[in-house]
Order: C-alpha cells, then sequence, then structure tokens
C-alpha cells in the first residue's frame, strides 16, 4: 500500500537544542526512524533544500548559495513533481514562507508549479514571504494552511516549511532564549500536524511523516561554513498507521528523495 508523505523542513535547526525544547519532535525521533545526515557545504539554504528536495547533489541542480544564479532546477524536478510523474493520481501540496521554494516569481522555484495540475487541484501550493513580512506571521499561516489541507484534502505528498528558527538564529544566535523560543514554537505547530495526521491514518491510509533540517547555526547565529554544526542535520521517520521505514542507518542528503519515492511505489 502507499504511503501518504509529509515531509517537514525546518530550517537552520541545530538537533541538540531541539531535542531540549521540542518534546513533540524528540518524542517522534524516539517512536520513529532516526539517522544523522551531513550536509554539503556551502550550508546555506538555497543548495541544502535543492538537495534535499529534488535528489540532486550541488553539480547537478547548479544552486551555490540563495541567489540561485545559473540553477538548473527546471531539470532537476522536485519530490512532489518526481511523486506525480511516477503516478499521475498524486494529489501534492507545498507551503513555504521562504519565497525560492515555491515563489513562481523570483529565484527559484525548487517546488515545481506544475500549472496543469495546480488548476485540476492536484496541486497546491501555499506561498508565503516571511522575508518580508516576517516568519512569526508567515509560520503560524503556513501551520494553519497545512492543518486544514492535511484534514481536507489529504494529499499524497506534502512539503511543509518552517523558517522561523532560522530567523531567530541570525537575529539572536542559537544559544540563547529567542532561538529555543522559536523551536518551542514550530514544535507545537509540528503536534498540529500529527495529531491531523493521526486523525485520518489507518491501515488503508498510512501516512509517513518526516522531518528534516537544511543545516545548523554557530553559536552566535550564522551558517554557510563547513564546520561539523553547520553541517548537521537529520531525518526523522515516523509511520502512522503503518510501520517506520526499513532505510539505512547511512545515507547521504540527495539519497533522501529516493528512499521517500520508494514508499510511493
Ligand atoms: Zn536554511
Amino acid at each position: 500500500m502507499k504511503s501518504k508523505i509529509l515531509l517537514i523542513g525546518i530550517d537552520g535547526l541545530n538537533l541538540d537544542t531541539a531535542l531540549e525544547n521540542a518534546p513533540v519532535l524528540a518524542a517522534l525521533k524516539e517512536k520513529g526512524f532516526f539517522t544523522t545526515i551531513t550536509i554539503e557545504p556551502p550550508t546555506w539554504s538555497g543548495p541544502s533544500w535543492s538537495t534535499l528536495l529534488t535528489g540532486s547533489t550541488h553539480e547537478q541542480h547548479g544552486v551555490t548559495d540563495n541567489s540561485f544564479t545559473g540553477h538548473k532546477l527546471l531539470h532537476r524536478p522536485d519530490l512532489l513533481s518526481l511523486a506525480f510523474y511516477q503516478d499521475q493520481n498524486t494529489t501534492t501540496f507545498a507551503a513555504a514562507g521562504w519565497p525560492p521554494l515555491v515563489d513562481p516569481i523570483g529565484h527559484g522555484p525548487v517546488i515545481h508549479e506544475r500549472r496543469e495540475q495546480a488548476k485540476a487541484l492536484r496541486h497546491r501550493v501555499l506561498v508565503r514571504d516571511g522575508e518580508t513580512y516576517g516568519y512569526t506571521q508567515v509560520d503560524a499561516e503556513i501551520a494553519a494552511a497545512a492543518n486544514y489541507a492535511i484534514s481536507n484534502h489529504g494529499p499524497d505528498v506534502s512539503f511543509i516549511y518552517f523558517c522561523g528558527v532560522d530567523e531567530a538564529g541570525h537575529a539572536f544566535g542559537s544559544i540563547g532564549e529567542h532561538y529555543k523560543g522559536a523551536i518551542a514554537r514550530i514544535d507545537a505547530y509540528l503536534d498540529t500536524l500529527l495529531q491531523a495526521v493521526h486523525a485520518r491514518a489507518s491501515a488503508d491510509e498510512p501516512w509517513l511523516v518526516v522531518v528534516t533540517t537544511d543545516h545548523g547555526h554557530i553559536d552566535e547565529g550564522g551558517h554557510g561554513g563547513d564546520s561539523a554544526r553547520e553541517r548537521a542535520s537529520f531525518v526523522v521517520a515516523h509511520g502512522v498507521g503503518r510501520e517506520n521505514p526499513q532505510w539505512p542507518q547511512e545515507f547521504e542528503p540527495h539519497q533522501l528523495v529516493s528512499l521517500l519515492l520508494a514508499e510511493r511505489a
């Protein structure tokens, strides 16, 4: 049976800090499949999310920084598009407040627009601009829209993205109360989304909930370099209405997409 996949991206999350301030994520890690992954530098959001979402190396997608100059994303379809190409009955949903991920106006988007499927209501995308309006507000809108979509549409493959933790890291560093507070806020959204999944999931509608991040933050706030802290990421994957996935304990960030697509086979 094909699983519905909910991939949740939390930008700039230091896992050790998260485990002390995010009880929902910590519990999900204990119940689910867990492994650490190591991000290829430079540890910018653009190349990292392009890799995690398209299953491509930096060389393949051509995204070297957050300007997206010279990107080859039109040749590197994202997880949602690939799932649709694999089975054209697939419904997809993406919600993000960092415009390059989803906004057709601008640098990307990493998640392809697929206008025909959007018109047919088989591909829904919520675009917000946290860079302009702030992620505290925008993440709340993302969470509410994702909760609605999961509850009412039950999309087959979703990507939900939160950036408030990264925003706090840049503004205040990654060891203080602002960063921890942002983690707790996103953890509450994770709880809401998990409740929406649990309300639907069954042996007839199995779900796989996956959480990851694109890079860490140094103590002072910031990333882009090749330190272990900046390169540290992880994958948590928890089955609801099904078993946890049998994934290898070691894989590269660009291999996540193929692992996810195999759960749709
Ligand atoms: Zn980032």
